[in-house]
């Protein structure tokens, strides 16, 4: 069980697990906006119930540098778990590819590891593409990159309960609620015959 942590302007910052969540509770730097009833835990005197969303009581300035990390756990799931050249998803890949991460520029000739510049490519992909551009391998790019919201791949790779979602579409909007509790995916693919969901 884990907890979403709000900073202080609501702004949803991470998935934490319970015990920590519950060690900022008691440390009063955080207080609870969502608990569940059903479990609880024991501070020297009393049961609380079980942090599920908390907000912190200060405002915490989270650096930039932390949230451009570009892990491929994170960057794959920014692009749904899809090439990005020919849109198709790692369950469609056959038996010896795989997913890689794609450099647009490639490294040898300046490119960084920047989001704006790194995409999803499945390895046959990729090695056609090799040490050139797009457009020089003749592949087109299904979107522009761009770096997403640290919050956003946070639950694209972990799963989250219809209480932190409601938190979560507060401040983002609506369709900023993950898929499988009803909202709209935060990243879209086009694909043959239409927009499919991710
Ligand atoms: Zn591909």
């Amino acid at each position: 069980m884990s907890c979403l942590a709000l900073n202080a302007s609501y702004e949803p910052l991470m998935i934490v697990p319970s015990r920590r969540a519950i060690r900022l509770v008691l440390d009063r730097k955080a207080e609870v906006l969502e608990a569940d009833a059903h479990r609880s835990f024991r501070s020297v005197r009393e049961h609380h119930p079980c942090p599920v969303v908390i907000r912190l009581v200060r405002y915490v300035h989270v650096p930039r540098r932390f949230r451009r990390q570009v892990t491929n756990t994170f960057l794959f799931a920014r692009d749904g778990y899809a090439c990005q050249y020919c849109q198709r998803h790692k369950r469609e890949l056959r038996n010896r590819e795989f997913l890689t991460r794609d450099h647009i520029l490639p490294i040898s000739r300046g490119g960084d590891n920047s989001w704006e510049n790194v995409v999803t490519a499945c390895s046959s992909c990729n090695h056609r593409k090799g040490n050139r551009l797009p457009q020089e391998a003749g592949l087109r790019l299904l979107s522009r990159p761009v770096e997403p919201n640290h919050v956003q791949l946070v639950w694209a790779v972990r799963r989250v309960t219809p209480i932190q979602a409601k938190y979560i579409g507060m401040f983002f909007g609506e369709d900023a609620v993950p898929l499988e509790i009803g909202g709209r995916a935060p990243y879209q693919l086009r694909r043959r015959g239409g927009v499919r969901r991710v």
